[in-house]
């Protein structure tokens, strides 16, 4: 039986750079966009020249041992890309891979960059899941944000995709806004909400260094981080405040978490994003790309320079070792609320759980941070408050 594989493509473009924003993405010309789709198609269609010739590497991404569940084209704003350009990228993919019929094929959209001639041309070439990034449904934030469009732009474009056929959408929402309040945080979740799009992703505000927010709230950022009370951002128990405004609001309106900031109705969950958290093999096109494949994790180039001349290139080559594979099992597992599997657990590694974190567990579980429930290890509800000091236990 073939493997599944996940596919991510990344498009490094923005129309503009968001004033938070510390992703690989940027601005750049017609011209060095076009550039980039013929690297990024001449690696897809020779894909072993970016995957390292290690381990099981190369024979995980073969065509003849893999089928592709879901192709992802994130960025970045991979809606900025012509129609024709977008095309070529998914035909590259569709003759170098055997990828199934019923694949989830999403893209990340931000609003201002479609339009309802863009939207059709993109059902048509099997894009079957639309990610907009919203962020906010207030033009002042939108605008504080650094963004390029209104409330109204994304309507609109939301309005087009669903003319389109777009019948799996999620919206992307961000809390921990400056001046943002838990009010101010439901009624814009509420309103998003209404508009029922199949997933809402709500993620919180982190101040990163090297930007523009990083001038204005760093300060701040090191308030917040010293127990102290900020001057702009909400505090700790606003913003507490604002997760469980975010879990009751969308349970109220029928959407499930399914993951610590990601909500879906019924069978809508994005099946790629499932698949980095269960460590299902994907590959990695384009700039600063990541892959795993079998024990295999590498990114390509994050210089676009390198990239455009000579195409991608593995960097930062990892071989995992045994632990290292059980330690991923473990704290991206328990990201997803349904946690980690005992039985899967003990079938890949040929060695029980609970014999290999009997410390971390035995403490955790008693203090309430994690419940055993059906065969499976999850985050309790105080548990996913403090997440990252939880998974932190299970680093061997
Ligand atoms: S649109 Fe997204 S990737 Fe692009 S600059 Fe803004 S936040 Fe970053």
């Amino acid at each position: 039986m073939k493997r599944e594989l996940e596919i991510y493509i990344h498009i490094p473009f923005c129309a503009k750079k968001c004033d938070y924003c510390d992703f690989l993405s940027f601005p750049a010309s017609e011209e060095i966009r076009e550039r980039y789709v013929d690297a990024l198609v001449k690696d897809i269609r020779r894909p072993d020249g970016c995957i390292p010739d290690l381990g099981e590497a190369r024979e995980a991404a073969g065509r003849e041992k893999s089928v592709v569940r879901t192709i992802f084209l994130g960025g970045g704003t991979p809606s900025l890309l012509r129609e024709r350009q977008m095309e070529r990228i998914l035909d590259a993919v569709r003759q170098a891979f055997d990828v199934d019929e019923e694949a989830e094929i999403t893209m990340e959209a931000n609003p201002g960059t479609l339009d309802a001639g863009k939207l059709q041309a993109c059902r048509e070439m099997g894009i079957n899941r639309l990610s907009m990034g919203l962020q906010s449904v207030s033009d002042g934030e939108l605008k504080m944000l650094g963004r390029i469009h209104t409330y109204r732009d994304f309507l609109e474009n939301y309005e087009e995709a669903r003319r389109a056929g777009f019948d799996n959408i999620n919206i992307d929402l961000m809390s921990a806004l400056p001046g943002q309040t838990a009010k101010s945080w439901r009624e814009g979740l509420e309103q998003a909400a209404a508009l029922e799009p199949e997933h809402i992703s709500a993620y919180s505000l982190m101040i990163e260094e090297h930007t523009p927010f990083y001038k204005r709230y760093g300060q701040d950022r090191l308030l917040l981080e010293r127990g102290e009370t900020p001057q702009y951002l909400p505090d700790e128990e606003e913003e507490r405040q604002m997760y469980a405004i975010t879990r009751e609001c969308l349970a109220q309106a029928g959407y499930h978490r399914y993951e610590i900031s990601n909500y879906a109705k019924e069978g809508r969950e994005c099946r790629h994003n499932e698949g980095y958290w269960k460590r299902t093999n994907y590959l990695g096109f384009g700039l600063g790309a990541s892959s795993l494949l079998g024990s295999c994790r590498f990114r390509q180039t994050e210089k676009l320079k390198a990239y455009l001349q000579t195409g991608g290139q593995p960097e930062e080559v990892t071989i995992l070792s045994r632990e290292d594979e059980m330690a991923e099992t473990m704290f991206l597992g328990l990201r997803r609320m349904e946690g980690v599997s005992e039985g899967e657990f003990a079938g890949r590694f040929c060695v029980s759980m609970e014999e290999v974190y009997r410390e971390p567990l035995g403490e955790m579980l008693q203090a309430g941070l994690l419940k055993k429930e059906n065969g499976y290890i999850r985050l309790t509800g105080k548990g996913i408050d403090v997440s990252n000091y939880v998974m932190a236990q299970f680093l061997l």
